[in-house]
């Protein structure tokens, strides 16, 4: 299959997810995950009109930020470490993966020294709870969070993330994008200054079309675009 119909192929399943979940028409975006993906597989499906791209590594969403055209949206989705926040804060249009204090002042920090007004980001918990991934958990704690940062003047909370586990029945998922949904309405109720609640970004190859059942606007996708990423090779 081609780029093209991979990715045809994924915006029908987005908007039938979107009829399936009630959802307005146009509310969700899909971030092509181009991780470990060649510019040139990039290329192609800019042509075809996608604008935004995910990353997961801080130095090759720099050496592709370099040569490819500058109207592409980079998401950063993989963990960030404070020591690698000074080279992308001036290239991403958001951050979607921030999950400490420590993090935030640092981009906040960052994006003094380089002049940027405002850096987007989203805060990322994991109710999944999966030891290995990065997150937070607890409501009062992810409350506690989004109100410190908010007081960050360079750093502007835009909504959750969440990386839900790979799950063989994507039904199983369904519980944690409707906490992830409960949470941010929560959130959005306390009406705290610096904060919005516009993005929910859940949902990957595997399990998307529930994420956007249950209220997902930005889903991030690889794999069923790109098709499987190589590991072998890097
Ligand atoms: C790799 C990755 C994706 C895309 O995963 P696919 O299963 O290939 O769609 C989405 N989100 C994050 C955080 C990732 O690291």
């Amino acid at each position: 299959m081609s780029l093209k119909e991979n990715l045809e192929n994924v915006e029908k399943e987005i908007e039938e997810s979107i009829e399936r979940g009630n959802r307005a028409k146009g509310d969700v975006k899909l971030i092509a995950v181009s991780k470990t993906k060649p510019i040139s597989d990039i290329e192609e499906v800019y042509a075809l009109g996608m604008r935004d791209f995910g990353e997961n590594k801080v130095q090759e969403l720099c050496e592709k930020e370099a040569s490819l055209p500058a109207d592409i949206r980079w998401h950063l989705i993989g963990h960030l470490q404070t020591n690698k926040v000074k080279y992308i804060v001036d290239k991403v249009y958001m951050i979607h993966s921030v999950d400490s204090l420590k993090l935030a002042n640092e981009i906040n920090k960052e994006a003094e020294k380089k002049n940027v007004d405002k850096v987007k980001i989203l805060i990322e918990l994991n109710l999944g709870m999966e030891e290995t991934k990065f997150g937070l958990e607890s409501e009062d704690e992810i409350l506690n969070l989004v109100s410190e940062i908010s007081k960050l003047p360079r750093v502007e909370i835009n909504g959750l993330m969440t990386v839900a586990p790979y799950v063989e029945n994507i039904e199983d998922n369904r519980e944690i994008f409707k906490q992830m949904k409960k949470i941010s309405s929560i959130i959005e109720s306390k009406h705290i200054p610096n904060v919005k609640m516009d993005y929910l970004s859940m949902g990957m190859s595997n399990d998307f079309t529930v994420a956007i059942e249950e209220g997902a606007n930005y889903v991030r996708v690889g794999t069923k675009i790109f098709g499987e990423r190589d590991y072998s090779k890097k």
